[in-house]
């Protein structure tokens, strides 16, 4: 058959509109409506030259056209008397290969998109919201509520005509040819590469298996008119498929080139202006990773490239890392299965999300559960590196990383997640106080208060009491409830500090303070009313330090001490250079005596960074000190013998931990049950957490990313100095996060308190600020889940190419 009417046709009512003419010189038979104007367009591999015309009863041409069409192919208003129309080869020529589409538009119009009444029925297209198959449509409420909405019937930024007939004057913009569907939701993307990413940078193999990712949507998702499922990619990457058949999918369409490695230079420079609100844009690089802005994006092609590739450009379909609002606006859901989540960003067989999962809230979390294989596979392996049972008649997931699958419900921080940058530490961040001091904070509980202390830009030390009400996800901003900053009088001209609470009862710190000139005093902070005030400053005579001390209460051997528990500062001495201090006394009145840290082998330890100690819920003392190599090593101590047992051979992986480019911080914190006490009551059941500096792989003046490491669970009967284990590592907050230089990651927790919290010093634009994480074992409260990834691309592909006037507000999506 030479002529066949178009699948499209069968929703036609009378007359065949819409045309597919596989023959040259065969006559088709046209409607004897007056007015008919035959456009012809041409598919992928179409012909891109023919002649059309119009020819009366006895077989005389009346009328002829070869090129008024929109893209060089004829257009033609047939003159009254036609009967038939005929396509020929232009003269000379020999017929070309391939099919082209011949259009009978009406010139009935009634929303203006240039398609006629009777062609957008029997294209299946819409020309006003109220014809029955549009009232009936998916997106009605979109036409609905959106003037002109009908004009794009299938909701992907491009009109109507556009996508039949492509756009006039615009060699660039051959939408039929490169495949666009007016029923079918079309992405096409021009796709440059950076100045040493070679062509064709992506290769035909890569981009089918993008364009797989985005073909899992289901129809009913994505309101694809025609009924078919996915978003259609189309990529303009400088070469020409060698598989016929993906034509539609890539090609060289004239604006692939070299550009710009900065994505939105590129953009505003090597983006032909015309393709804007018809084309995203996309820059191929060779280092970092991705990023993406409005209709616009960068990735680097040699890391995971399908994946990332396809996660940056389903941002620019308006998917964000979270998915949809309603799910839980936080990156790294455990149970959001998708690779526009970081946790599982880089994993090709999880694709984009098409299914809620169960919904999980990290401030009461149900451990026993069935879990599928699937998930307990992908929980299992890095980064979430959970321990899952999915086998046997107690299935669950360890989400707390206790070592244990709790009845009761538990707060665990979910989406925590190994080395990725998740910011679950970060969550409802607060500024505590802008232009301080280089120094690491201090952080104390009193009465279930957070006690924080810097030293503010004059060298004083100042103070803050902060509240911590629940961490509700639906307001970060209300996780703190700050008291007024105050400064104490006689404290001035410090350079370091460090704090610890007395006995539980006594509302009264202890503070370590190091003064510019290196003398190291004790204060003791005590609280009337809710106002703190100081005491005035003991020094510990002899004692010169240039670092920040740590502080804690030691249980030791009496017959050593005179007491069995004693307030004890550790400082790193200037002379002799490096040799780790101990300055203890029966309060902070002192007075105070000084000895030298011991090692199992009663070796002086040297440190060439301040020291951190903990006390742990087993009643034990520990502490993390740097070696000469700046490599961390874990030591508890042993009071029968007065001295610091060396465990890093069992601590970290290496034997070693790992290298600290500033100072260490070090807190013990508890498994807690939902409503925040014990699990199972125990007290003593908990974990370690290190804080340490990592030089980022960054060229800039700001290298120091905090990074976190967790223990495996300490009990009674595992105590450290048998059992530690640091088992976990990752960024606090997110490899972008950098401490100000000699600072650490201030870690604190006491049983007051529902979950750890932390400080920290870090650059900000108008100086050096503080900042308090009253999160940082990530157990927010929250509703966190997962949906159906398309149904958010649904109306993004066309809201961040033209924007919700033209595309519609949230009102009009699925939520
Ligand atoms: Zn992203």
């Amino acid at each position: 058959m030479a002529w066949s009417a178009c699948a499209a046709c069968s929703v036609g009512d009378d007359a065949p509109r819409v045309f597919r003419a596989q023959k040259f010189g065969a006559r088709m038979p046209v409607p004897s409506e007056p007015g008919l104007v035959y456009i012809v367009a041409a598919g992928p591999g179409g012909p891109r030259a023919a002649v059309l015309q119009a020819v009366d009863e006895q077989g005389a041409m009346l009328a002829s056209d070869a090129n008024s069409g929109p893209l060089g192919l004829p257009k033609l208003a047939v003159p009254p008397g036609t009967r038939f129309v005929m396509l020929k080869a232009p003269s000379g020529q020999p017929a070309p290969a391939g099919v082209l589409d011949v259009y009978a538009n009406d010139s009935r119009d009634d929303d203006g998109d240039g398609v006629g009444h009777a062609l957008e029925r029997a294209l299946g297209t819409c020309d006003a919201p109220d014809e029955p198959h549009c009232v009936r449509s998916a997106l009605a409420k979109y036409y609905e509520r959106v003037p002109g909405a009908t004009r794009d019937t299938d909701r992907d930024g491009l009109s109507d005509a556009d996508e039949l007939w492509g756009v006039a004057g615009q060699p660039l913009l051959d939408l039929p040819r490169f495949g666009a569907d007016p029923r079918h939701k079309d992405v096409f993307v021009e796709v440059d590469r950076g100045k040493n990413v070679d062509p064709p940078g992506l290769s035909e193999d890569d981009l089918v298996q993008v364009a797989k990712l985005f073909a899992h949507g289901s129809a009913a998702a994505l309101r694809n008119p025609d009924g078919k499922p996915g978003i259609r990619m189309h990529f303009d990457i400088g070469f020409e498929p060698a598989e016929p058949a993906h034509r539609a999918l890539l090609g060289d369409w004239g604006g692939s080139s070299r550009s710009s490695r900065n994505y939105k230079k590129a953009r505003r420079q090597d983006f032909t202006a015309a393709r804007a609100g018809y084309f995203r844009y996309a820059v191929l690089i060779r280092s970092g990773f991705g990023q993406s802005s409005g209709d616009a994006f960068v990735a680097n092609r040699d890391y995971h490239r399908i994946a990332l590739f396809a996660h940056e450009l389903a941002h620019t379909l308006g998917l964000k890392h979270h998915g949809h609002a309603s799910w839980g606006e936080v990156n790294c859901k455990p149970n959001h299965f998708s690779i526009i989540n970081y946790a599982y960003q880089n994993l090709l067989e999880v694709g984009f999300s098409t299914r809620a999962g169960q919904l999980l809230d990290p401030g009461s979390v149900i451990e026993r559960g069935p879990v599928d294989g699937t998930e307990a596979s992908l929980l299992r392996a890095p980064p979430f590196e959970l321990d899952v049972v999915d086998t046997g008649e107690h299935p669950g997931i360890d989400w707390n990383r206790d070592g244990r699958i709790s009845d009761e419900p538990v707060r665990a921080g979910l989406t925590w997640a190994t080395y990725k940058s998740c910011d679950a530490a970060g969550f409802g961040r607060a500024t505590l106080a802008k232009k301080v001091l280089p120094a690491s904070p201090a952080l104390v509980a009193v009465g279930g208060n957070l006690q924080a202390f810097w030293i503010d830009r004059d060298g004083q030390l100042a103070h803050r009491t902060v509240r911590l009400p629940t961490c509700d996800a639906r307001d970060p901003k209300r996780c703190t409830r700050l008291g007024k900053a105050r400064t104490f009088d006689g404290h001035r001209g410090l350079r370091a500090i460090a704090a610890v609470a007395s006995d539980p009862g006594q509302p009264q710190i202890a503070l370590a303070h190091v003064a510019t000139d290196g003398r190291l005093g004790v204060s003791a902070v005590t609280f009337k009313r809710g106002r703190a005030s100081a005491s005035q400053p003991v020094e510990i005579r002899g004692a010169h330090t240039e670092h920040a001390p740590a502080a804690a209460w030691m249980t030791v051997d009496p017959a050593r001490y005179g007491a069995s528990r004693v307030l004890s500062v550790l400082f790193v001495a200037a002379e002799p250079r490096g040799t780790l201090l101990q300055a203890s006394a029966l309060t902070a009145a002192g007075p105070f005596v000084v000895r030298p840290v011991l090692d199992d082998a009663l070796r002086p330890i040297t440190t060439p960074l301040a020291p951190t100690i903990a006390t742990l819920g087993t009643g034990e003392l520990c502490g993390a000190f740097a070696d000469q190599e700046s490599l961390i090593r874990f030591y508890c101590y042993d009071p029968r013998r007065d001295l610091w047992r060396d465990h890093s051979a069992q601590a970290f992986y290496a034997g070693l931990g790992p290298r600290t480019f500033g100072p260490l911080g070090l807190a013990y914190h508890r498994y807690r049950a939902a409503d925040g006490t014990a699990i199972d009551g125990d007290e003593m059941r908990g974990a370690l957490y290190l804080s340490f500096t990592e030089a980022a792989p960054v060229k800039d003046d700001t290298p120091d990313n905090p990074q976190l490491m967790i223990s495996e669970w300490l009990d009674a009967k595992n105590p450290a100095a048998s059992s530690i284990n640091f088992r976990w590592r990752g960024s606090v907050i997110n490899q972008w996060t950098h401490l100000a230089p000699n600072t650490s990651l201030v870690l604190y927790e006491d049983s007051s308190l529902k979950a750890m919290s932390g400080a920290m010093v870090r650059r900000a634009k108008d100086g050096l600020q503080l900042e308090l994480l009253p999160i940082v074992d990530g157990s927010f409260t929250a509703g966190l889940g997962g949906g159906d990834d398309f149904e958010v691309m649904e109306r993004g592909v066309c809201a961040q190419l033209r924007g919700a006037d033209v595309c519609g507000g949230p009102e009009t999506g699925q939520h």
